[in-house]
C-alpha cells in the first residue's frame, strides 16, 4: 500500500537523488531531486501539524515560487486535496472559492493577509500561512524549522489529489475533483507520447494554480526524471536566455506570438527538440511562423480542468495546424448530437465527449451540474463542438456557448474569425452573437487592427462580404486596441457580449 500518485511522482528520480530538478534562473540556483522531495516531505510534516487530515484542502493563492511547487507535492504526500487559485482573483472572488471549498489551510501573499485573513477565517480555515515572491513569509519559516522523513500516507488511485478551479471563460469557475489516478494516468501518457527523458529539460513559465502548469508541466516533468528552468512568469527575454540550455517549451498560443518578436530565435532554439501549445487555439499563422522561423513544427494539444489532456498532435508523424490531433492512447473522443447526444457520423460538427482514466470525479459540490455534464456512460460533455477528419485528427471548432444561433441559422464564429484574420489590415478578431430584436442574435466582428494598419469597422465588412452565406456575415465590426484575455490566453467573449449587448437595440437591420 502506497500513496499513488506521490510513488508515481518520485519513481524516476530513486537512486538518482542527486540529479537536478528544479533550476532558477534568476537566482542560478539548481535544487537536485533529493532536496526537492526533502523539502515537500518537510512541508507535509507542516500542514499535519497544523491538523491536515486525509482529504483536507490546502488552499494556496501565492506567487509560483519553488516552494509553492513543494507545497503542491507535500499536499500529495499528506493525503490532502491541492486547491491553488488564480493569484488574480479579487478579494470577493477569493470569499467565494474559500466558502465552496472550505480549506483546512490557506497560504497568501502576506500583503493580502489583513483582507484575506478574515475572509478565510469565515470560510473555517484554521490555519493561515504566508508566502512571498521571493520564497519568504511563515510558510517558509515553518519548512525549514521541519525535518525531512515524511511517510506518505496511504491513498488510492480514486482518492482526490486536487480540486482545481476552472478558467471561468465561459462563466463562473467550478471546482473540477481531480484524483490520484487521473493526474498519474495523463502525466505517463503524456511523458510516453512526448518522448521525455532524463535528458530533458523543460522551459516551465506557465502558472501553476492551472492544469497545464501544474499538472502538465510540473507533473511529466517529474515522472520522466527531467530537468526545468522555473520562472515565475513569462518574459520573453528570460526565455530566449534559457532556450539555448533547455529540450522542450511547453506554452499558450501567446508564448510564440510574443518569441517570434525577439530577435535570434533560429539559433537560440538550436538545442530544442520540441514545443508544445495548448490551452487556447494555436493560428496556423502563428505554426507556420514558428516553421519557418526555427524549422520546428509546434506540437499542439487540446486538454481541459475536468478532463486533463484529451489529444496530442504525433511526435513522429504529421503536426497538422488547426487541428489538435490524434485522441491519447485509453482516452476516447466521441462527436455527438449537442441535443439528443447520439454519436454523429465522421466529419460531421457535434459536441466533443470524452471517456477514460483522465476524466474528473466530478465537480465539487455540484452534483446536478455533474449529472449534467458527467454521463453513466462515463463519458463527459466537454462544451467543446468540433469534427473528427478522415486521419482520425480533433478539429475544435469553437465552444458550444459560443455558438450564435441567427435567425434560426448556426454560425461558427471561428469560420468568420479565420476570415477576418485573413485581411492583412487585422492582427486578431472575435465573432460573438448578442441579442438581435428581429434574430435572437446578431453577428458581430471584434476586430483589432495590425500594428500601423487603418481600419474601420466598414472596411471589414465591405472586404468579407461575399466570401461566406449571407446570414454569417457579420451586420456589425468594432474596432478595438487589444481583446480581452484572461492569464491563459483565453478571449472573454462573455465580457465582449456583454459590452456589444446593446449594439443591436434598433430592429430593422437585414438578416
Ligand atoms: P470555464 O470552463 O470555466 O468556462 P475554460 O473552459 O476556459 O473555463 P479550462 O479548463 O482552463 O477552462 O480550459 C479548457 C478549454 O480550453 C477547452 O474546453 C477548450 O475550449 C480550450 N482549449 C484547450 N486547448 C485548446 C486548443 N489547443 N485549441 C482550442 N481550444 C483549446
Ligand atoms: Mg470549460
Amino acid at each position: 500500500e502506497q500513496n499513488h500518485l506521490a510513488s508515481r511522482l518520485r519513481a524516476a528520480s530513486l537512486g538518482r537523488e542527486d540529479a537536478p530538478f528544479l533550476h532558477l534562473p534568476a537566482s542560478g540556483q539548481t535544487t537536485s531531486y533529493g532536496d526537492f522531495f526533502a523539502n515537500a516531505e518537510k512541508l507535509a510534516a507542516v500542514l499535519v501539524d497544523a491538523g491536515v487530515g486525509p482529504g483536507d484542502r490546502i488552499a494556496v493563492q501565492a506567487p509560483k515560487t519553488q516552494t509553492m511547487l513543494e507545497l503542491y507535492v507535500a499536499s500529495v504526500l499528506a493525503g490532502a486535496v491541492f486547491l491553488p487559485l488564480n493569484t488574480s482573483y479579487t478579494g470577493s472572488e477569493l470569499e467565494y472559492f474559500l466558502t465552496d471549498a472550505s480549506p483546512r489551510v490557506f497560504v497568501c501573499d502576506p500583503a493580502r493577509l489583513e483582507s484575506l485573513g478574515p475572509i478565510a477565517a469565515k470560510a473555517g480555515v484554521t490555519k493561515v500561512f504566508t508566502l512571498t515572491a521571493d520564497d519568504g513569509g511563515t510558510l517558509a519559516e515553518a519548512k525549514e524549522a521541519s525535518s525531512a522523513g515524511f511517510v506518505p500516507v496511504v491513498r488510492g488511485s480514486d482518492d482526490l489529489a486536487a480540486i482545481l478551479y476552472t478558467s471561468g471563460t465561459t462563466g463562473r469557475s467550478k471546482g473540477a475533483m481531480l484524483t490520484h489516478g487521473n493526474l498519474a494516468s495523463n502525466a505517463e501518457t503524456l511523458r510516453d507520447v512526448w518522448k521525455f527523458t532524463r535528458r530533458d529539460v523543460l522551459i516551465h513559465a506557465l502558472p501553476i494554480f492551472h492544469t497545464h502548469g501544474l499538472f502538465v508541466a510540473t507533473n511529466v516533468t517529474l515522472m520522466a526524471g527531467s530537468a526545468c528552468h522555473f520562472f515565475a512568469g513569462f518574459d520573453s527575454s528570460a526565455i530566449m536566455d534559457s532556450l539555448p540550455r533547455a529540450t522542450v517549451l511547453m506554452g499558450v498560443p501567446t508564448f510564440y506570438v510574443r518569441l517570434l518578436k525577439e530577435a535570434g530565435l533560429p539559433e537560440a532554439t538550436a538545442s530544442m527538440r520540441l514545443f508544445i501549445s495548448g490551452s487556447a487555439p494555436l493560428l496556423a499563422e502563428t505554426h507556420e511562423q514558428w516553421r519557418n522561423e526555427t524549422g520546428h513544427a509546434i506540437l499542439e494539444r487540446y486538454g481541459m480542468t475536468e478532463t486533463n489532456m484529451i489529444a496530442s498532435n504525433p511526435y513522429d508523424g504529421p503536426r497538422k495546424p488547426g487541428t489538435v490531433g490524434l485522441p491519447l492512447p485509453g482516452v476516447e473522443v466521441l462527436v455527438t448530437d449537442p441535443q439528443s447526444g447520439t454519436p454523429l457520423d465522421q466529419g460531421e460538427v457535434g459536441m466533443l465527449e470524452v471517456r477514460g482514466p483522465n476524466v474528473f470525479g466530478g465537480y465539487w459540490q455540484m452534483p446536478e451540474k455533474t449529472a449534467e455534464e458527467l454521463r453513466a456512460s462515463g463519458f463527459f460533455v466537454t462544451g467543446d463542438l468540433g469534427q473528427i477528419d478522415g486521419d482520425g485528427y480533433v478539429h475544435i471548432v469553437g465552444r458550444e456557448k459560443d455558438l450564435i444561433i441567427t435567425g434560426g441559422y448556426n454560425v461558427y464564429p471561428k469560420e468568420i474569425e479565420l476570415l477576418i484574420d485573413d485581411l492583412s489590415e487585422v492582427a486578431e478578431s472575435a465573432v460573438i452573437g448578442v441579442p438581435h430584436p428581429d434574430f435572437g442574435e446578431g453577428v458581430v466582428a471584434v476586430v483589432v487592427p495590425s500594428p500601423g494598419a487603418s481600419l474601420t469597422g466598414e472596411d471589414v465588412l465591405r472586404k468579407i462580404s461575399g466570401s461566406v452565406a449571407r446570414y454569417k456575415q457579420p451586420k456589425h465590426a468594432v474596432i478595438i486596441d487589444t481583446l480581452p484575455r484572461n492569464t491563459m490566453g483565453k478571449v472573454q467573449k462573455n465580457a465582449l457580449r456583454e459590452q456589444y449587448s446593446g449594439i443591436f437595440e434598433k430592429s430593422g437591420t437585414e438578416l
